[in-house]
């Protein structure tokens, strides 16, 4: 790979040139199968999937014994140890209010979560190389590519995202490297070629300023080996290695992804949202398939229109764009209990909330201000 020094005029400088974009080899592209979904991109080709139509089945659901389904209601005993152990990981709250403080009533309201996942594939190609390493090249020669959709590969368990890469069937063609002009190597930007550089101890001199003794940095030369090239001239071309030669192909380029739509039914209780959605409840309802349908006679009306909504929503977002490859959509129950309580004067609330029983607390009594934020 070295090339003798001699060589260097016949090497081009383009080491200020930026890095060529990545075009598609003009002949290959007359190649490419034409399909009817194929959309040219500004850098790559998106590819839609054929649709699928799907029937709507007939099917009813009988929500009477979901809905009979009961979480443990909190008792007095329960709100109290929820408060306790919540007030013990937080190292600024004091136990004694919570030990204290008298309950006085216990409100207790169980909320709804919808949630909705659907786990799709999109697929994308797009031009790429790399050295060529003389290896056989698989080109049009050999048949015509496969259209992206028609590429089989092996799925990763479903909602486990994953992004992954595939060189196109008979895409490859082998092009001399367009920035070393197919010379494996270029001249050094830092010495221009020569090898050394001016010597930065005497500015080149050969002796340092009001001194009669020659510059030891340089030997007494005015020049010292660039430490760019190790003093070669020149260096091997990183966009082909050195191998003077691409392989282009067309890469295929799959992600699997999960999209999220939640919903919570409206609390009657005054605690935040955002931690409701994110409250552990208990599933009453699991329904996963290639395609789910809305939930439609869900007593709670909210619950059906967030299901329909979910629902048209992904498919708006990813019918372009994707293929989907599973839904899964799950009616939570979320228990949240509003504690009135009483202490030393004064009735305020605390929440508790989720099946695991976290805890909302506003102003809590016994609380010193240290500003810590341990939790
Ligand atoms: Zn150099
Ligand atoms: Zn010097
Ligand atoms: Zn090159």
């Amino acid at each position: 790979m070295d090339r003798d020094l001699s060589d260097d005029d016949s090497v081009v400088d383009l080491s200020f040139e930026a890095e060529s974009p990545l075009a598609p080899p003009a002949e290959l592209l007359e190649t490419l199968p034409s399909c009817d979904w194929v959309l040219q991109g500004d850098r790559h080709q998106i590819f839609f999937p054929p649709s699928e139509t799907a029937g709507r089945p007939q099917e009813q659901r009988c929500w009477s014994s979901f809905l009979e389904h009961r979480v443990p209601v909190v008792t007095e005993e329960v709100a109290r140890e929820a408060l306790l152990s919540f007030v013990d990981s937080k190292c600024c709250y004091g136990s004694a209010a919570a030990g204290d403080l008298v309950i006085l009533e216990l409100k207790q309201q169980n909320l709804c979560r919808y949630r909705l996942e659907t786990f799709s594939e999109s697929r994308i190609s797009e031009w790429t190389f790399q050295p060529f390493t003389n290896h056989s090249v698989d080109g049009p020669q050999r048949g015509t590519s496969p259209r992206l959709w028609d590429i089989k590969v092996q799925v990763p368990p479903m909602f486990q995202e994953d992004t992954r890469r595939f060189q196109v069937p008979h895409s490859s063609l082998v092009k001399e490297c367009h920035k070393c002009h197919g010379r494996g190597r270029y001249k050094c930007s830092g010495c221009h070629g020569a090898g050394t550089v001016r010597c930065s101890s005497c500015s080149g001199a050969k002796r340092k300023a009001k001194s009669a003794r020659r510059c030891q940095m340089c030997s007494g030369s005015g020049r010292r080996r660039c430490s760019t090239c190790s003093g070669r001239g020149n260096k091997t071309c990183a966009t082909c290695k050195g191998e003077k030669k691409l392989l282009h192909f067309t890469q295929l380029v799959i992600a699997w992804k999960n999209s999220l739509f939640e919903f919570v039914s409206e609390p009657q209780l005054d605690c935040p949202g955002e931690l409701l959605a994110k409250a552990r409840g208990e599933t009453l309802f699991k329904d996963e398939n290639t395609t789910v349908y809305p939930i439609v006679d869900f007593p709670l009306r909210e619950i059906s229109l967030a299901s329909r909504r979910g629902i048209s929503e992904h498919s708006a977002a990813l019918a372009s764009r994707a293929r989907v490859l599973q839904q899964r959509q799950t009616l939570e129950l979320i228990p949240l209990t509003e504690v009135r309580y009483w202490y030393q004067g004064k009735t305020d609330v605390y929440y508790i909330y989720g099946t695991d029983h976290q805890v909302y607390v506003v102003d809590y009594p016994e609380r010193c201000c240290c500003g810590c934020t341990i939790l």
